[in-house]
């Protein structure tokens, strides 16, 4: 495919609202195992090739520790650890032995860091957590012997905007967002947890830019996260429009309400202690969703008791007095926790996660449940606790009964599940509380994945059929006096925000980054204008004509640039 011309504008899905200009920054597609049997290059000398090993060892350790030094916080960390690993001398000779034994240099490297890996993992604790540094250097040290451009986050002293295939979730967690100045990808989509973490992050995103990956390095881009735009090598007088373009300033001031006085709790989702500072600046009620698993995301080994407690106390501390959801570890698709040594899987969407995992591994729950009470109990936070992924009442039942085993007393479920949805009344008579997952039950409900860009217009929470499982699900909760909150990324959407309200949703938890945007249109809202605002939703045949029913009965969003 052609580079797309000058003045010429790509278009995605914005996920992540806010405008920036920059060079394109292309991170390069992942390294691809070298093939088993792949002899040495003809005619080389084997010690000519072991010693190409250590000079591409030398080049990936110097080119990390220069990154470094020009790197800030978690980034600068991870690409010190990474750099060590790549001096590390048993790699190095592992490999080296593998060229003389015949191998060829790449292959080596691919076998030996294979090796090495596996020996951390098998001590355990902080060392079998750097199994991800080992994959990250191997890589590196591929590209440098095969003349590939290094792989991961590219990192620039001037600001980029990153063009990728897709990020995973721990590359998005060291993010150097004082570089990266906005995210293109070709896949993705608006529930996928790319783009989660980039509105998280603040950071403008497109995702599902069918063309992203023709875009040439070094190309300027404007790039508009809530057009879903890109444009190529923009006239000045573009970028100066779109930069004048400015909203009104509003702020949150913590206490959410409606036009008529009526509360809506409107509480932050955190995925960890990194997250907690922006939650309590953005004056978050408290925490309606605390996404336990990312914390520990690529561990090769079980936090123990006492790691968990000193992570959640962390959190819970930043919240005195406040609530504090907690959801169970809720590995995923895309969430991966490799200490669950879950075996690989035909459809993982559809497999052993969330609280499913329980039945395998009944210890890492107890654990889980064990050290959030030991830190509820330190702390003032009003700590409440769920379960992802319910879809029985037998499963809401017993995860109420371990909760009360280990001293805690609110126990609630997601519901992300359509069934949960359609046995919402069922389910809620073992449980106190319910959370709507609108991610996942929009995923499930429509039967498209989350991550597949080609299927984000099902993956919509506008769905009439996602619209009705919450309405049935805050009708459940109203009849049994259960509080519903929604903890999935709809509640972040301003317009339909209100809807959820008229359902009857009691709280909404959403990236810190939106509450003063919801809550401002809360507040120039009545209770009974969002209960018309949900027919309406309700009575539109399809998700585009819900959004456009109910944007046109706000006019507050206008007035807000929302
Ligand atoms: C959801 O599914 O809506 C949800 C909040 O959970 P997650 O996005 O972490 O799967
Ligand atoms: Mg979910």
């Amino acid at each position: 495919m052609t580079a797309p011309p000058s003045g010429a504008v790509i278009t995605g899905l914005g996920v992540s609202p806010g405008r920036a200009v920059g060079p394109v920054a292309r991170m390069p597609e992942p390294v691809a195992e070298p093939p088993a049997g792949s002899p040495p290059t003809t005619g080389t000398d084997p010690t000519a090739q072991a010693d190409r090993v250590r000079l591409a060892a030398v080049r990936v350790r110097d080119d990390l520790r220069q990154q470094a030094t020009r790197a800030h916080g978690e980034s600068r960390a991870v690409l010190d650890a990474t750099a060590l690993m790549a001096a590390d001398p048993a790699l190095l000779a592992a490999a080296q032995a593998k060229v003389i034994g015949g191998l060829s240099a790449a292959r080596a490297v691919w076998e030996a860091a294979g090796e090495v890996a596996e020996q951390l993992a098998e001590v355990g604790g902080y060392l079998a957590d750097r199994v991800h540094d080992v994959a990250g250097v191997r890589d590196r040290i591929i590209a440098e012997l095969s003349g590939l451009p290094s792989p991961g986050i590219p990192l620039g002293s001037r600001p980029y905007v990153l063009v990728a295939r897709d990020v995973a979730p721990a590359e998005m967690a060291i993010l150097d967002t004082s570089g990266c100045v906005a995210l293109v990808t070709a896949e993705g989509s608006p529930t996928s947890h790319t783009a989660i973490l980039a509105r998280a992050l603040g950071v403008p995103a497109v995702v599902a830019v069918t063309r992203a990956l023709d875009l040439s390095p070094g190309t300027v881009v404007l790039v508009d996260g809530a057009a879903g735009t890109v444009r190529v090598d923009p006239p000045v007088r573009d970028v100066t429009a779109a930069f004048q373009v400015s909203t009104r300033p509003h702020v949150f001031d913590g206490i959410g309400r409606m036009a008529d006085g009526r509360r809506v709790e409107l509480l932050a989702n955190v995925a960890d202690i990194a997250g907690v500072k922006p939650a309590v600046e953005a004056n978050a009620e408290g925490v309606g969703l605390f996404r336990t698993e990312c914390c520990f995301l690529g561990h090769t080994q079980p936090p123990s008791v006492d790691e968990q407690v000193s992570v959640y106390r962390e959190v819970f501390r930043a919240f005195p007095g406040r609530k504090v959801v907690v959801r169970t570890l809720d590995a995923g698709a895309d969430k991966p926790l490799p200490f669950l040594r879950l075996s690989a899987e035909e459809n993982p969407a559809l497999g052993v996660r969330g609280v499913r995992v329980a039945a395998r591994r009944a210890d890492l729950l107890t654990d889980q449940l064990t050290a959030i009470a030991a830190a509820a109990g330190a702390e003032s936070a009003d700590v409440w606790v769920m379960a992802p992924m319910v879809s029985t009442a037998a499963e809401a039942t017993q995860f109420a009964a371990a909760c009360s085993r280990a001293g805690l007393v609110n126990a609630g479920v997601m519901v992300e599940v359509p069934a949960a949805a359609l046995t919402a009344s069922t389910i809620l008579q073992s449980v106190r509380f319910a959370s709507i997952g609108t991610n996942d039950l929009a995923q499930y409900a429509m039967a498209a994945d989350r991550l597949q860009s080609e299927l984000a217009h099902l993956n919509d929470p506008w769905q009439p059929a996602v619209l009705r499982l919450v309405q049935l699900t805050c009708q459940a909760g109203a009849a049994l006096e259960r509080p519903v909150g929604v903890c999935g990324e709809a509640a972040a959407d301003a317009a339909l925000a209100c809807v959820l309200v008229g359902f009857g949703a009691a709280s909404l938890s959403m990236t810190p980054r939106a509450l003063a945007d919801v809550a401002a249109v809360l507040a120039a809202t009545s209770y009974n204008d969002c209960v018309r605002l949900a027919e309406l939703a309700l009575a539109a045949p399809d998700a585009r004509q819900a959004r456009h029913a109910v944007r046109t009965e706000l006019p507050v969003l206008g007035e807000l640039g929302l």
